[in-house]
Protein backbone atom coordinates (compact mmCIF):
# COMPACT_ATOMS: atom_id res chain seq x y z
CA UNK A 1 0.00 0.00 0.00
CA UNK A 2 3.08 2.55 -0.03
CA UNK A 3 1.89 5.56 1.91
CA UNK A 4 -0.79 6.15 3.33
CA UNK A 5 -3.00 9.32 3.77
CA UNK A 6 -4.77 9.65 7.43
CA UNK A 7 -7.17 12.59 7.86
CA UNK A 8 -7.51 13.15 11.69
CA UNK A 9 -4.28 11.49 12.90
CA UNK A 10 -3.60 13.99 15.90
CA UNK A 11 -6.19 12.12 18.26
CA UNK A 12 -7.87 8.94 18.89
CA UNK A 13 -8.72 6.40 16.13
CA UNK A 14 -6.62 8.01 13.36
CA UNK A 15 -3.54 8.46 15.81
CA UNK A 16 -3.97 4.51 16.51
CA UNK A 17 -3.94 4.03 12.59
CA UNK A 18 -0.86 6.18 12.19
CA UNK A 19 1.12 3.81 14.31
CA UNK A 20 -0.14 0.60 13.39
CA UNK A 21 0.73 1.63 9.90
CA UNK A 22 4.12 2.99 10.61
CA UNK A 23 4.50 -0.29 12.39
CA UNK A 24 4.10 -2.05 9.21
CA UNK A 25 6.55 0.24 7.15
CA UNK A 26 3.97 2.54 5.55
CA UNK A 27 5.30 6.04 5.00
CA UNK A 28 2.45 8.65 6.31
CA UNK A 29 0.73 11.95 5.51
CA UNK A 30 -0.82 13.19 8.85
CA UNK A 31 -3.39 15.60 7.96
CA UNK A 32 -5.79 17.17 11.02
CA UNK A 33 -5.54 20.92 12.62
CA UNK A 34 -3.57 20.32 15.54
CA UNK A 35 0.46 21.30 14.09
CA UNK A 36 1.67 20.79 17.54
CA UNK A 37 0.60 17.47 18.04
CA UNK A 38 0.98 16.24 13.94
CA UNK A 39 4.74 17.38 14.10
CA UNK A 40 5.44 15.68 17.68
CA UNK A 41 3.92 12.59 16.46
CA UNK A 42 5.76 12.87 13.22
CA UNK A 43 9.06 12.97 15.27
CA UNK A 44 7.81 9.88 16.98
CA UNK A 45 6.58 7.72 13.74
CA UNK A 46 10.56 8.79 12.28
CA UNK A 47 11.80 7.71 15.62
CA UNK A 48 10.25 4.80 16.44
CA UNK A 49 9.77 2.90 12.90
CA UNK A 50 12.25 4.75 10.33
CA UNK A 51 9.32 5.46 8.72
CA UNK A 52 8.89 9.05 6.11
CA UNK A 53 6.09 11.51 7.65
CA UNK A 54 4.86 14.56 5.90
CA UNK A 55 3.18 16.65 8.44
CA UNK A 56 -0.34 18.27 6.29
CA UNK A 57 -2.01 20.67 8.82
CA UNK A 58 -5.77 21.22 7.37
CA UNK A 59 -8.80 22.34 8.70
CA UNK A 60 -11.24 19.98 6.38
CA UNK A 61 -14.28 22.59 6.81
CA UNK A 62 -12.40 24.99 4.86
CA UNK A 63 -12.92 24.14 1.10
CA UNK A 64 -9.43 25.63 0.19
CA UNK A 65 -7.58 23.36 2.71
CA UNK A 66 -9.35 20.22 1.68
CA UNK A 67 -8.18 20.97 -1.64
CA UNK A 68 -4.56 21.07 -0.74
CA UNK A 69 -5.51 18.13 0.61
CA UNK A 70 -7.09 16.49 -2.08
CA UNK A 71 -3.53 18.17 -4.62
CA UNK A 72 -1.48 15.94 -2.29
CA UNK A 73 -3.94 12.35 -3.37
CA UNK A 74 -3.55 13.17 -6.96
CA UNK A 75 0.57 14.03 -6.47
CA UNK A 76 1.65 11.00 -9.33
CA UNK A 77 5.40 11.86 -8.12
CA UNK A 78 5.04 10.62 -4.45
CA UNK A 79 1.85 8.57 -4.65
CA UNK A 80 -0.47 7.81 -1.91
CA UNK A 81 -1.85 3.99 -1.63
CA UNK A 82 -3.92 4.30 1.37
CA UNK A 83 -6.44 6.74 1.71
CA UNK A 84 -7.88 6.70 5.59
CA UNK A 85 -11.12 9.58 5.57
CA UNK A 86 -11.32 9.01 9.66
CA UNK A 87 -11.76 13.16 10.85
CA UNK A 88 -15.00 13.37 11.61
CA UNK A 89 -16.82 14.65 15.11
CA UNK A 90 -20.43 14.68 16.71
CA UNK A 91 -21.59 18.50 16.99
CA UNK A 92 -22.43 19.46 20.91
CA UNK A 93 -26.31 20.34 20.30
CA UNK A 94 -28.39 18.41 18.39
CA UNK A 95 -30.04 19.47 15.42
CA UNK A 96 -32.71 21.77 15.90
CA UNK A 97 -30.75 23.15 18.86
CA UNK A 98 -27.43 23.68 16.94
CA UNK A 99 -26.76 26.91 14.49
CA UNK A 100 -27.32 26.00 10.86
CA UNK A 101 -23.66 27.02 10.22
CA UNK A 102 -22.34 24.56 12.64
CA UNK A 103 -24.10 21.45 11.13
CA UNK A 104 -23.08 22.87 7.56
CA UNK A 105 -19.68 22.50 8.90
CA UNK A 106 -20.21 19.30 10.28
CA UNK A 107 -21.31 17.76 6.86
CA UNK A 108 -18.49 18.67 5.51
CA UNK A 109 -16.14 17.28 7.61
CA UNK A 110 -17.72 14.17 7.55
CA UNK A 111 -19.30 13.96 3.89
CA UNK A 112 -17.98 16.54 1.98
CA UNK A 113 -14.50 15.55 2.33
CA UNK A 114 -15.13 12.08 2.51
CA UNK A 115 -16.47 12.78 -1.13
CA UNK A 116 -13.87 15.28 -2.86
CA UNK A 117 -10.89 13.25 -1.10
CA UNK A 118 -12.28 9.83 -2.35
CA UNK A 119 -12.81 11.22 -5.83
CA UNK A 120 -9.02 12.10 -6.21
CA UNK A 121 -7.58 9.18 -4.34
CA UNK A 122 -10.00 6.68 -6.74
CA UNK A 123 -8.50 8.70 -9.92
CA UNK A 124 -5.21 8.46 -9.51
CA UNK A 125 -5.09 4.81 -7.55
CA UNK A 126 -7.52 3.43 -11.03
CA UNK A 127 -4.93 5.09 -13.37
CA UNK A 128 -1.91 3.20 -11.49
CA UNK A 129 -4.24 0.13 -10.96
CA UNK A 130 -3.60 -0.42 -7.17
CA UNK A 131 -4.45 1.37 -3.90
CA UNK A 132 -7.30 1.36 -1.06
CA UNK A 133 -9.65 3.95 0.43
CA UNK A 134 -10.94 3.12 3.83
CA UNK A 135 -13.74 5.79 5.26
CA UNK A 136 -14.77 5.72 8.87
CA UNK A 137 -18.47 5.52 8.99
CA UNK A 138 -20.23 3.74 12.65
CA UNK A 139 -22.69 1.70 13.56
CA UNK A 140 -24.65 4.70 14.37
CA UNK A 141 -25.33 5.19 10.81
CA UNK A 142 -27.42 2.37 11.30
CA UNK A 143 -29.55 4.02 13.84
CA UNK A 144 -30.87 7.76 13.81
CA UNK A 145 -29.48 10.10 16.18
CA UNK A 146 -29.19 13.21 15.02
CA UNK A 147 -28.10 14.53 11.63
CA UNK A 148 -24.49 12.50 12.72
CA UNK A 149 -26.28 9.09 12.03
CA UNK A 150 -27.47 10.19 8.51
CA UNK A 151 -23.98 10.94 7.74
CA UNK A 152 -22.65 8.42 8.75
CA UNK A 153 -25.08 6.10 6.43
CA UNK A 154 -24.29 8.13 3.30
CA UNK A 155 -20.16 7.58 4.42
CA UNK A 156 -21.48 3.26 4.42
CA UNK A 157 -23.58 3.80 0.99
CA UNK A 158 -21.03 6.13 -0.74
CA UNK A 159 -18.42 3.50 0.17
CA UNK A 160 -20.44 0.58 -1.12
CA UNK A 161 -21.13 2.14 -4.40
CA UNK A 162 -17.63 2.90 -4.70
CA UNK A 163 -16.37 -0.58 -4.14
CA UNK A 164 -18.72 -1.77 -6.80
CA UNK A 165 -17.50 1.06 -9.55
CA UNK A 166 -13.89 0.20 -8.71
CA UNK A 167 -14.57 -3.54 -9.04
CA UNK A 168 -11.91 -4.99 -11.02
CA UNK A 169 -9.40 -1.93 -11.07
CA UNK A 170 -6.98 -3.11 -8.45
CA UNK A 171 -8.82 -0.27 -6.23
CA UNK A 172 -10.79 -1.24 -2.90
CA UNK A 173 -13.16 0.33 -0.96
CA UNK A 174 -14.09 -0.16 2.93
CA UNK A 175 -15.90 1.41 4.93
CA UNK A 176 -15.28 1.25 8.94
CA UNK A 177 -18.14 1.08 11.48
CA UNK A 178 -16.94 0.90 15.06
CA UNK A 179 -18.90 1.16 17.50
CA UNK A 180 -18.09 3.03 20.93
CA UNK A 181 -14.51 3.10 21.25
CA UNK A 182 -11.92 5.19 23.72
CA UNK A 183 -10.68 8.69 22.54
CA UNK A 184 -11.31 11.93 22.55
CA UNK A 185 -14.50 12.21 20.30
CA UNK A 186 -16.87 11.57 23.60
CA UNK A 187 -15.54 14.29 25.83
CA UNK A 188 -14.63 16.77 22.67
CA UNK A 189 -18.77 16.12 21.99
CA UNK A 190 -19.53 16.50 25.83
CA UNK A 191 -21.02 13.02 26.32
CA UNK A 192 -20.84 11.70 29.42
CA UNK A 193 -18.93 8.05 29.01
CA UNK A 194 -20.55 6.70 32.37
CA UNK A 195 -23.60 6.98 30.70
CA UNK A 196 -22.43 3.38 28.47
CA UNK A 197 -21.80 0.17 30.22
CA UNK A 198 -18.18 -1.38 30.40
CA UNK A 199 -19.40 -4.02 28.06
CA UNK A 200 -20.22 -1.30 25.18
CA UNK A 201 -16.75 0.28 24.86
CA UNK A 202 -14.17 -0.86 22.27
CA UNK A 203 -10.19 0.12 21.95
CA UNK A 204 -8.12 2.08 19.34
CA UNK A 205 -5.99 -1.03 19.17
CA UNK A 206 -8.60 -3.95 18.11
CA UNK A 207 -10.74 -1.56 16.14
CA UNK A 208 -7.67 -0.50 13.90
CA UNK A 209 -6.58 -4.13 13.83
CA UNK A 210 -9.55 -5.26 12.63
CA UNK A 211 -10.07 -2.30 9.79
CA UNK A 212 -6.53 -2.54 8.28
CA UNK A 213 -7.00 -6.53 8.25
CA UNK A 214 -10.18 -5.79 6.34
CA UNK A 215 -8.42 -3.47 4.14
CA UNK A 216 -5.39 -5.92 3.07
CA UNK A 217 -8.26 -8.75 1.96
CA UNK A 218 -10.46 -6.21 0.17
CA UNK A 219 -13.68 -6.23 2.59
CA UNK A 220 -16.07 -4.02 1.87
CA UNK A 221 -17.56 -3.52 5.46
CA UNK A 222 -15.48 -3.94 8.75
CA UNK A 223 -17.54 -4.33 11.72
CA UNK A 224 -15.16 -4.92 14.67
CA UNK A 225 -15.97 -7.06 17.24
CA UNK A 226 -18.33 -9.71 17.42
CA UNK A 227 -20.81 -7.92 19.92
CA UNK A 228 -20.97 -5.14 17.38
CA UNK A 229 -21.49 -7.10 14.38
CA UNK A 230 -24.49 -8.71 16.09
CA UNK A 231 -25.90 -4.95 17.10
CA UNK A 232 -25.24 -4.29 13.13
CA UNK A 233 -26.76 -7.84 12.34
CA UNK A 234 -29.81 -6.65 13.98
CA UNK A 235 -30.14 -2.78 13.72
CA UNK A 236 -30.58 -3.65 9.77
CA UNK A 237 -33.01 -6.79 10.67
CA UNK A 238 -35.20 -4.82 12.90
CA UNK A 239 -38.28 -2.86 11.41
CA UNK A 240 -37.28 1.36 11.32
CA UNK A 241 -39.66 1.98 14.08
CA UNK A 242 -38.07 -0.27 16.46
CA UNK A 243 -34.94 1.33 15.85
CA UNK A 244 -36.08 4.44 16.32
CA UNK A 245 -37.69 3.74 19.61
CA UNK A 246 -33.97 2.15 20.53
CA UNK A 247 -32.19 5.83 19.34
CA UNK A 248 -35.05 7.50 21.42
CA UNK A 249 -34.26 5.02 24.57
CA UNK A 250 -30.15 5.33 24.37
CA UNK A 251 -30.93 9.37 24.46
CA UNK A 252 -33.27 8.93 27.71
CA UNK A 253 -30.20 7.29 29.09
CA UNK A 254 -27.39 9.04 27.78
CA UNK A 255 -29.27 12.89 27.79
CA UNK A 256 -31.89 12.23 30.97
CA UNK A 257 -34.49 14.57 30.68
CA UNK A 258 -33.40 17.87 33.06
CA UNK A 259 -34.99 18.08 36.34
CA UNK A 260 -35.41 22.01 36.13
CA UNK A 261 -36.65 22.97 33.34
CA UNK A 262 -36.41 26.72 31.90
CA UNK A 263 -40.12 26.69 31.52
CA UNK A 264 -42.14 27.77 34.79
CA UNK A 265 -45.59 25.80 35.34
CA UNK A 266 -47.25 29.00 34.36
CA UNK A 267 -45.00 29.26 31.11
CA UNK A 268 -45.44 26.07 29.74
CA UNK A 269 -43.76 25.84 26.13
CA UNK A 270 -46.52 26.14 23.75
CA UNK A 271 -45.97 22.96 20.91
CA UNK A 272 -48.04 24.72 18.37
P1 LIG B 1 -11.21 11.99 18.26
O1 LIG B 1 -10.34 11.27 19.20
O2 LIG B 1 -11.96 13.19 18.74
O3 LIG B 1 -10.36 12.39 16.96
C1 LIG B 1 -10.95 13.12 15.93
C2 LIG B 1 -9.89 13.52 14.90
O4 LIG B 1 -10.54 14.27 13.85
C3 LIG B 1 -8.82 14.40 15.48
O5 LIG B 1 -7.56 14.02 14.96
C4 LIG B 1 -9.19 15.79 14.99
O6 LIG B 1 -7.99 16.55 14.82
C5 LIG B 1 -9.82 15.47 13.63
N1 LIG B 1 -10.71 16.55 13.19
C6 LIG B 1 -11.89 16.92 13.74
N2 LIG B 1 -12.39 17.99 13.08
C7 LIG B 1 -11.50 18.29 12.09
C8 LIG B 1 -11.41 19.30 11.10
N3 LIG B 1 -12.36 20.26 10.99
N4 LIG B 1 -10.36 19.30 10.27
C9 LIG B 1 -9.37 18.37 10.39
N5 LIG B 1 -9.39 17.39 11.31
C10 LIG B 1 -10.44 17.35 12.16
O7 LIG B 1 -12.36 11.03 17.65
P2 LIG B 1 -12.30 9.53 17.09
O8 LIG B 1 -13.19 8.72 17.92
O9 LIG B 1 -10.91 9.09 16.88
O10 LIG B 1 -13.03 9.75 15.69
C11 LIG B 1 -12.47 9.31 14.47
C12 LIG B 1 -13.60 8.87 13.56
O11 LIG B 1 -14.27 7.73 14.12
C13 LIG B 1 -14.69 9.92 13.34
O12 LIG B 1 -15.08 9.92 11.97
C14 LIG B 1 -15.85 9.43 14.20
O13 LIG B 1 -17.10 9.86 13.70
C15 LIG B 1 -15.67 7.91 14.07
N6 LIG B 1 -16.27 7.09 15.12
C16 LIG B 1 -15.90 7.24 16.42
C17 LIG B 1 -16.50 6.44 17.39
C18 LIG B 1 -16.14 6.54 18.85
O14 LIG B 1 -16.90 6.01 19.70
N7 LIG B 1 -15.01 7.16 19.22
C19 LIG B 1 -17.49 5.49 17.02
C20 LIG B 1 -17.82 5.38 15.68
C21 LIG B 1 -17.22 6.18 14.73
P3 LIG B 1 -7.76 18.13 15.17
O15 LIG B 1 -8.62 18.47 16.33
O16 LIG B 1 -6.28 18.22 15.41
O17 LIG B 1 -8.16 18.82 13.90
Amino acid sequence: MGTALVTGASAGIGLEFAWQLATARHDLVLVARDRERLEHLAGQLRAAAGVRTEVLVADLSDRGDVDRVAARLAAAERPVGLLINNAGYAPALPFVDDDLASQEQALDVMVRVVMVLSHAAATAMRARGRGAILNVGSVAGLMATSAYSAHKAWVQTFTEALAVELDGTGVTATCLRPGLTRTEFHDRAGVDVHAYPEIAWLDTESVVACALSDVRRGTVLSTPSLRYQTAATALKLLPRAAVRSLTHLRDAIVNPPDEHPDESPEDPADPV
